[in-house]
């Protein structure tokens, strides 16, 4: 017989919530530690900014959500839906193919309400330490804190939900950085700054970018700011700024777990390690384990599966070797340093296809729609053909009609 066990889950953001439903479905008995008052984690726009626009200080007043106003998602709403759940089943959300921001909190309000996710949530209950009771046992403490109240738990398993774009990277020599954020920020404040000068280390996404715009340009790394605004580049060309914006990204961060160095962060904060397959540690499996550390691509359906291989994994239907877990890790390190790929890309699945595929086959289910990958193949294609200013509105997909979400 398939165990239950009693299962803390730290975050109610996307990944919170659909690991909250499989390990529910799993027969688990599960608690969600929501340090804010509502669900949607990231999605719930807030449109204050911290008095510390570059949040070194460590006492500044921290402002949860790093959407901006205009934020619209960044692939069309059928790959931000789980599996059996789609913005379609939802009532009041918009059908638009790329939503705003406003409509993916919508559709995850609804998504928790038609699974019963509310009432497995605390919310405003900030987890503040997670432990093992005993190193080498299985039972974990977590520790939260309410208002002035804290409490102490033992569970037999942690689900880390917590998301990673709290804490920024902020760049010792200021670099702008060319993720989709970056890209989006660049082209809004184009349309009424005098100059946008974009500075990049490398060319981390690869849609065409600042083509038709008069006021933008591509530049290398900085090398130098001076403190009159000068900004002098590593091919030696410069220009004057009167604001350097940083989207140079976050940092994975768990402040509130003790695991006596088992786990960690490093590569300035950019890896977690170590992890099997970005979920499991291996000397802590399965009682502990992360959803959400691999970013880019399809991340709704990559969570849904994280979270049903985790909720397999504690009710003993699949089987993890710890020997098998430590050699695949040192395997993977030792892939990526043979590939030449920056240890600080460790997490960075992109397309994350064959991830999600690995995933569903440990669990002998099927993986994510054949519709769907091709659906996120042609929206790279689009953007190469029209540009990332314009693909949200031009991309077509014939295929769209097929597809069963
Ligand atoms: P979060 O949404 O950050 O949720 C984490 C939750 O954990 C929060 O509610 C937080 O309050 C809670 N929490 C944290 N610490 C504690 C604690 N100690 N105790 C209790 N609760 C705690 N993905 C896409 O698929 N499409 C997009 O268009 C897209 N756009 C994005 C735009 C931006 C600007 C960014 C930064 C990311 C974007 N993403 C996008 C990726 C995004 O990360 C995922 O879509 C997803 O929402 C992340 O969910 P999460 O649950 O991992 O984290």
């Amino acid at each position: 017989m398939a165990e239950s066990r009693r299962v803390a889950v730290i975050g109610a953001g996307t990944s919170g919530l659909v690991t909250a439903r499989e390990l529910q479905r799993e027969g688990h008995r599960v608690v969600v530690f929501e340090k804010s008052n509502q669900l949607g984690g990231l999605w719930v726009y807030n449109p204050r900014v911290e008095t510390d626009l570059l949040s070194l200080d460590p006492n500044r007043e921290i402002i949860y959500s790093s959407l901006y106003k205009s934020l619209r998602t960044n692939l069309p709403r059928q790959l931000m839906s789980f599996s059996d759940y789609s913005f379609d089943c939802a009532e009041n959300v918009n059908r638009l193919n790329f939503p705003g921001h406003e409509e993916v909190l919508k559709f995850l309000n609804e998504f928790a309400k038609d699974f019963g996710i509310n009432e497995l949530i605390r919310f405003n209950t900030e987890v503040v330490r997670v432990a093992p009771v005993e190193f080498g046992g299985n039972r974990w403490v977590v520790e939260s804190k309410s208002e002035e109240l804290s409490s102490e738990e033992v569970f037999d398993s942690v689900v880390i939900c917590n998301g990673h774009y709290t804490v920024p990277r902020v760049a010792n020599i200021p670099v702008i950085g060319d993720g989709p954020s970056g890209l989006d920020i660049c082209l809004e404040i184009a349309t009424v700054a005098k100059q946008v000068h974009l500075s990049t280390r490398s060319s981390e996404i690869e849609f065409p970018k600042l083509d038709n715009y008069e006021n933008l340009w591509n530049h290398s790394k900085i090398d130098y700011v001076d403190e009159s605004g000068e900004v002098t580049f590593l091919d030696g060309s410069s220009i004057h700024a009167d604001i350097i914006l940083h989207c140079t990204g976050y940092k994975y961060d768990f402040p509130f777990l003790e695991t006596n160095g088992i786990v960690s962060v490093d590569d300035k904060g950019r890896v977690v390690g170590p992890l099997y397959k970005h979920v499991f540690p291996p000397k802590l499996s399965p009682c502990l384990s992360f959803v959400g550390i691999p970013y880019q691509g399809v991340v709704f359906l990559m969570f849904e599966l994280q979270a049903k291989w985790i909720a397999q994994v504690l009710s003993g239907k699949v089987f993890l070797s710890e020997e098998e877990m430590l050699a695949d890790v040192e395997d993977h390190s030792r892939q990526l340093e043979e590939a030449g790929t920056p240890k600080r890309h460790t997490h960075r699945l992109h397309p994350q296809m064959e991830y999600m595929d690995w995933i569903a086959a440990q669990m002998g289910i099927p993986s994510v729609d054949a519709g769907l990958k091709e659906m996120y193949w042609s929206i790279y294609r689009c953007a190469g053909e029209v540009g990332y200013a314009n693909y949200r509105d031009l991309w077509v997909f014939d295929n769209l009609a097929k597809l069963s979400l």
